[in-house]
């Protein structure tokens, strides 16, 4: 049996770096097993869910790395879910609830400050034909809720182990909402079973919903997946992932100029016993991914260790691999020589533009060494330039202001970049040119 696992985003916002990773791991899961990767969208809430979002978890995906081999919408598939809660009903596993939202808020805050847990009470169960004719009557529409038994629930977890869960003590989830709108848990069994997916790999946060969903899987005499759970993220300090870190989209990381592959390199070994280093491609990180390297602690993300990565691999790009990407994202006429001279400083490839100012472009530089600054112009040799300008320069300047070291480089450098840090300036002169550089130490 082909092995398939999907990534089932609501279309409600776009990818942030926690669902980002979820589609991350299950992709990696599916290359490193010859399997296929389904890309389902969950847009049962008309309101909620837009086609634009959609658009772009679909771009998100592809310019992380991530394609997919099927593609399924809920929304088209209303009419399975409706099969599935007929046959819910006639076996009588379903029940219809007429409690309003805040009858059910004020029912789990009361159980809650009794210190019970907030397992809906079933009153439902009790109405009689009578009561549910004169809710009807008042306009109330049911909501359905399923009918958990007291059958054990277990399960092999791939990250968690064993895994077990008693159907006592578990709320009867609602299904379908009162306007007649299937909630996640129902539409997501039927899929899982019709579409053919053998492993449901998500965060941990839905490990309670596994438990009630195995048991609807087993109403419906379908075949359980095999499921995976994984620890969310956490920020550093590991408390959990603040609403900033959280809800930080690939869309503003790209826009920030993080590269895809830093990003996947980080995503997809957080977590693991394996250590965070670069990853060169999707094929390495698939190689080396295995769930038996996933610990039960929460993944320590941070933008300190994301921002190090992604150093760290735009330092070795070759100029012909990043001149496309570097003229899209900066539309400017990138010289070889002068991405070699400035790669190593570069934080993310956005940062190339500062230095192409510094280089090739015009600069307002206050000179507070004025004097200095002025003699160091005096001795500039005349053109062509090469990387030998440098040293000659620095030897006449020193001969004639009797200045070394910082004090002599420092000033130079601030005159010329406009920053007290940068890289060597033997490099950069040569791409400035006599006569910019003139006119920054003398403007
Ligand atoms: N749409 C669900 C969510 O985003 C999918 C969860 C699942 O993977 O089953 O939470």
């Amino acid at each position: 049996m082909t092995i398939c696992a999907r990534f089932a985003p609501s279309p409600t916002g776009r990818l942030h770096v926690g669902n980002a990773r979820t589609a991350l791991i299950n992709w990696l899961f599916v290359r490193a097993n010859d399997g296929e990767f389904l890309l389902r969208l969950d847009d049962t809430d008309k309101v909620r869910s837009t086609d634009e979002y959609a658009q772009g978890i679909e771009q998100d995906m592809l310019w992380l790395g991530l394609k997919w081999d099927r593609f399924a919408k809920q929304s088209e598939r209303m009419d399975r879910y409706d099969k599935a809660l007929i046959y819910l009903k006639d076996i009588g596993r379903v029940y219809p609830c007429y409690e309003t939202a805040d009858e059910l808020s004020l029912q789990r805050k009361t159980l809650l400050s009794q210190g019970r847990p907030p397992i809906y009470n079933r009153a439902a169960l009790k109405l009689s034909d009578k009561d549910r004719a004169k809710f009807e009557a008042e306009g109330r529409k049911p909501h359905w809720r399923f009918l958990m038994n007291d059958d054990v629930i277990e399960w092999r977890d791939l990250v968690r182990g064993d895994v077990k869960f008693e159907g006592a003590h578990t709320s009867d989830p609602v299904l379908i909402r009162s306007d007649g709108v299937p909630l996640y848990t129902l539409p997501s069994i039927v899929d899982d079973e019709e579409l053919d997916v053998t492993h449901v790999i998500r965060g941990e946060d839905h490990v309670t919903n596994t438990a009630v969903q195995m048991q609807i899987i087993k109403a419906l005499d379908y075949s359980t997946p095999t499921y995976a759970h994984m620890p969310l993220i956490a920020d550093q300090a590991g408390d959990g992932l603040s609403k900033r870190l959280g809800s930080l989209s690939l869309a503003v990381l790209r826009e920030d100029g993080f590269e895809p592959m830093a990003i996947a390199s980080l995503m997809g070994k957080i977590g693991t016993s394996d250590a965070i280093k670069i990853s060169q491609s999707m094929e390495e990180l698939t190689k080396e991914f295995d769930f038996a390297k996933f610990g039960r602690a929460t993944a320590k993300f941070s933008m300190d260790e994301l921002a190090r990565l992604n150093s760290e691999l735009i330092h070795h790009y070759e100029y012909d691999d990043v001149l496309p990407h570097l003229k899209e994202l900066t539309h400017l006429d990138i010289p070889r020589d002068f991405w070699y001279a400035v790669r190593e400083n570069l934080k993310s490839l956005r940062e190339i533009i500062e230095w192409w100012v510094v280089c090739y472009g015009t600069l307002e530089v206050v000179n507070e060494d004025k004097d200095f600054v002025e003699a160091a112009a005096d001795c500039l040799p005349d053109s062509p330039w090469t990387e030998e300008t440098w040293s000659v320069w620095v030897k006449a300047v020193k001969e004639t202001t009797g200045r070394k070291g910082k004090n002599l480089f420092m000033p130079l450098r601030l005159a010329l970049t406009g920053k007290d840090h940068g890289p060597e300036l033997k490099y950069l002169l040569p791409l400035m040119g006599r006569e910019r550089v003139l006119t920054r130490l003398t403007g």
